[in-house]
């Protein structure tokens, strides 16, 4: 039985890079909230300044096990997002995708708690259609070595979509476009983290191709506003809606971004493209304006600003 007005958040995935921002947004916001993380890709050091809060609690669990506890609202985060950290062990983040969200939505439907789904603009694949609407089905190859991501999250959204069916669970399910910002883990191989450490270690800027495939970046802090403003919107939004900042560059673009900023001596250097890495990639947020009344406010230059200032801390530079 619940006692208190405070909302009890189960974050999962909430020692990682999103998740650790999510969780001090929750508590800030006067919510009680509780981490679990099987630290996989995350850290205690993204959420230890989070410890000494009494409405912070840290359980290290894996959710492709049952959890049962008490909660209202639950954002299901957990799982690892970057190509090298999801492609070192592929099976265990099908498992963490599928098996995680049946989990997570049974203790929703037992709870008849809210739910909300990261899932990503990786379900649209490499995409035939530009920009992408939610009502793209996508371009995914089954057997590649992006799929266990890719199609995880794809049978999660299904999954997702039955429980609500079938349950009547309130569900959100929300595909997040490359997003960017403090904690980002340095070695997890992402774009916008090796280009900065990179150009502020003086090395070389390692470009995949050609560097003339695009991505659209968003500041954390923008994404994290749509993610609450999700989790606020009535029962009849149920997404899938995608949340992400439609400037779109090229990998060549960013990296002299990034340089112009930093300075140094960085010299760019060509590396073979990885297996069915996407051409391109921008979100139409016509539906995120509509039902969220939400875009981002930090563009780029901007958000590389305060996310070199974080990385030149970090790396004690
Ligand atoms: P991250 O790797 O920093 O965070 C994922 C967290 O989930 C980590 O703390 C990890 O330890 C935890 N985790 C992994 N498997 C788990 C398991 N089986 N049980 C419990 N915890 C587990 O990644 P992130 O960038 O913070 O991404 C968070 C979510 O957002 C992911 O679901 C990801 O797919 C989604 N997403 C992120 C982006 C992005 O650009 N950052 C884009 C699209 C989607
Ligand atoms: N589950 C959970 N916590 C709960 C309720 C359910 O982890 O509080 C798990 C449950 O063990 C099952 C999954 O969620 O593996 C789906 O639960 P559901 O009740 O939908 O299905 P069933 O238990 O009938 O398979
Ligand atoms: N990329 C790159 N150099 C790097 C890391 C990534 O050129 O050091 C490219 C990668 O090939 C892809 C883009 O940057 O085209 C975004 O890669 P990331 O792994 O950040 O995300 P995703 O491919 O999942 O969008």
């Amino acid at each position: 039985m619940k006692v208190s007005n405070r909302k009890r958040v189960l974050v999962t995935g909430g020692a990682g890079f999103l998740g650790s921002h999510l969780c001090e947004r929750m508590l800030n916001d006067g919510n009680d909230v509780l981490c679990v993380d099987n630290f996989y890709s995350g850290t205690k050091d993204n959420i230890a300044h989070l410890m000494g809060n009494p409405y912070f609690e840290l359980m290290r669990h894996d959710v492709c096990f049952p959890l049962h506890v008490e909660v209202d609202e639950i954002y299901n985060l957990a799982c690892p997002a970057s190509p090298v950290h999801y492609q070192s062990d592929p099976i265990q983040t099908t498992k963490t995708s599928v098996l995680g969200a049946m989990n997570m939505l049974g203790l929703a439907k037992r709870n008849k708690a809210k739910i909300l789904q990261a899932s990503t603009s990786e379900v649209y694949g490499d995409p035939e259609v530009h920009p992408q609407k939610e009502s793209y089905w996508g371009h995914v190859n089954t057997i590649g070595i992006r799929s266990c991501y890719d199609e995880g999250k794809r049978c999660a959204e299904t999954l997702f979509f039955d429980y609500k069916r079938q349950h009547d669970v309130d569900i959100k399910v929300v595909r997040i476009f490359n997003t960017y910002g403090s904690r980002m883990h340095p070695n997890d191989g992402r774009v916008v983290s090796n280009f900065i450490v990179q150009a502020l270690r003086g090395e070389d800027i390692t470009i995949y191709g050609d560097g003339s495939q695009t991505r659209s970046f968003c500041f954390a802090d923008d994404l994290i506003e749509g993610f609450v403003r999700m989790m606020a919107s009535d029962k009849g939004v149920t997404g899938p809606i995608n949340i992400g900042n439609p400037g779109e560059f090229t990998m060549i673009e960013l990296a002299q971004a990034i340089l112009k900023q930093v300075g140094g001596q960085s010299k760019l250097v060509f590396k073979p493209l990885p297996q069915d890495d996407p051409k391109q990639r921008r979100p139409d947020i016509t539906l995120a304006k509509h039902h969220l009344n939400w875009e981002p406010k930090i563009n780029l230059d901007a958000g590389l600003e305060k996310t070199i200032a974080y990385f030149k801390k970090f790396l004690a530079l």
